[in-house]
């Protein structure tokens, strides 16, 4: 038996049309289309890539982007004025503060300004407290992108076993909180966690969020399972050429595609759909601030 591949970048190329579809339909009742404002403090050369594909991918599905590009001397108080705002601008639906920050800048309080009605990364106190309390909001989007694939391969998860690799606030303990939402059996696993791979073995549905390359090993998953590698690491290739680098998971593919159910490949498995509900989160974000309704199952 042999795994299917979970095609992410297919999927997130869908929930793009979706969002431009319903994008065009809010322009109707704004009078404007949804705007999405990142910002990005500093020059990490990665951050520039993602912020840069953030506007195209926004600008593609019929929206507004603002990129506000800052030198890394900035103060806390200039960015916080920069979010503050954007809180006020009324043009602006999504908030998006682009991390790291420079080491004088404490992200905490930036991502606290942010209004939590315009918080699209779900990653504000009140967000997470929406999250725990099962109140709409605004959810983070690499866990949302991992619940959607989960559903889009396996169907209902109602009662499925999920066993959640890594507690981090931005993926494995929101991941943990949407499967639960979903009325899936979760354990949150760490690096406390005592025999991982037993624990591993009893899950459906694996989701390893740890940042360790191919870390889950084959004989870890319980045949037909379903994994949702979100780990992305560098590693050197030599075959490939001198100095020359591969991107690999958290799961080891090439053992664990014998037999599992489903797999997402490293890349374009998991990291495709961050963007994807990015878009889809400023969407919402433009319709819950002006009570306008969006398709059935948006
Ligand atoms: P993180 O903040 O470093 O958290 C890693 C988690 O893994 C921690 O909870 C840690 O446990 C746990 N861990 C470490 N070693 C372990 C071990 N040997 N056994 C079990 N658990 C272990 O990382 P993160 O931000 O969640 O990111 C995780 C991975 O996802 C990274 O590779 C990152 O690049 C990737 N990522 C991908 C996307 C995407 O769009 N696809 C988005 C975000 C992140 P403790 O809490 O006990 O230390």
């Amino acid at each position: 038996m042999s795994a299917e591949l979970i095609d992410g970048k297919a999927v997130a190329a869908e929930i793009d049309a979706r969002a431009a579809e319903a994008a065009a339909g809010l322009a109707k009742s704004l009078g404007r289309v949804p705007c999405l404002a990142v910002v990005l403090v500093g020059d990490d050369p990665a951050s520039d890539v993602y912020v840069r594909n953030k506007g195209l991918r926004t600008e593609a599905a019929g929206m507004r982007s603002i990129e506000i590009r800052k030198p890394a001397e900035t103060s806390e108080a200039e960015v916080l004025e920069i979010v503050a705002g954007l809180n006020a601008d009324d043009g602006v639906d999504g908030i998006l503060v682009q991390m790291p920050l420079p080491d004088h800048i404490d992200a905490n309080r930036v991502i606290g300004a942010i209004h939590p009605d315009k918080d699209v990364d779900g990653l504000t106190e009140a967000s997470a407290g929406r999250l725990v309390l099962g109140k709409p909001g605004l959810r983070p989007c690499t866990p949302s992108g991992c619940v959607l694939l989960a559903e889009r391969a396996m169907g209902d998860v109602t009662g499925k076993s999920v066993v959640v690799i890594g507690r981090s606030i931005l993926v494995g303990k929101p991941t943990a909180l949407l499967f639960l939402e979903k009325n899936a059996t979760v354990t949150i696993a760490h690096s406390r966690t005592k025999d991982l791979p037993a624990l591993v073995r009893t899950a459906d549905i694996v989701v390893p969020a740890v940042g360790r390359p191919e870390m889950v090993k084959g004989d870890w998953i319980k045949p037909g399972a379903c994994v949702l590698d979100v780990g992305i690491n560098r590693i050197p290739a030599p075959e490939r050429g001198e100095g020359k680098t591969r991107l690999v998971g958290d799961a080891a593919f090439d053992e664990i595609v014998k037999h599992a159910g489903w797999i997402t490949p490293v890349p374009g498995g998991i990291g495709p759909m961050t963007i994807a509900m990015l878009l889809r989160n400023t969407v919402i974000a433009a319709a819950l601030r002006h009570s306008v309704k969006l398709p059935d199952g948006f």
